[in-house]
């Protein structure tokens, strides 16, 4: 072997070894990607679960004639709390399904704290409610549809954000948004529908 044949098949070496070598690297990111993607996946079908569940406490409220805002809490991933708007059946501006919901899963808990809380409502929070969250330092918030004329989770204000707390809430949007929207919108259709009736009637 010449010493300049000796010299090509070292080179030819090296390059084989790095090839190799970011092909492994391209192997390792596909499979960290398609593993992120996969519990990404994994956690969307959960959160859509536990917001079928808000979804049905919903029903609840408008079956009672109020707008039909329905909530859970999950610890451990299991469901402790359950909600739904009961402001005109109570007479009581109060009686929003988080505020019922934090209630509950205070008293579950035994702790004004729910720091390891997940909290699944259908519409996002009024200020009141969003001020609750906070107060109780629920770490997670999913929300189906948005409220663009109370909401306090990003539309007329973001108090999960709010630097000046001490408390950031992390939020999930949309989650299950169509059903969530078309329930309230099917409830003021209705609403609307019984108003004419009742105005004919007179
Ligand atoms: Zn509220």
């Amino acid at each position: 072997m010449t010493e300049q044949n000796g010299r090509d098949l070292q080179r030819e070496k090296g390059e084989a070894t790095r090839k190799r070598k970011w092909e492994m690297r391209q192997e390792k990111k596909r499979l960290l990607a398609l593993k992120q993607q996969q519990e990404a996946e994994k956690k969307r079908r959960e959160d859509e679960a536990f917001m079928r569940e808000a979804l049905r406490q919903a029903q609840k409220a408008a079956a009672l004639g109020d707008v039909p805002i329905g909530c859970v809490i999950v610890f451990r991933g299991k469901i402790i709390a359950r909600g739904y708007n009961r402001r005109n059946a109570d007479k009581s501006v109060l009686s929003h399904a988080e505020i019922i919901s934090i209630k509950k899963a205070c008293k579950k808990i035994g702790d004004w704290r729910l720091e390891d809380c997940t909290m699944y409502v259908t519409l996002e929070p009024c200020p009141m409610c969003a001020g609750a969250i906070v107060q109780a330092r629920i770490p997670r918030v999913v929300i189906g549809s948005r409220n663009p004329k109370a909401g306090c989770a990003g539309s007329v204000l973001d108090l999960f954000h709010e630097k000046g707390f001490n408390h950031q809430v992390e939020l999930e949007d949309g989650v299950l948004q169509e059903d969530c929207t078309d329930m309230l919108e099917e409830f003021f259709r209705d609403l609307r529908c019984k108003k004419a009736a009742d105005i004919g009637k007179a």
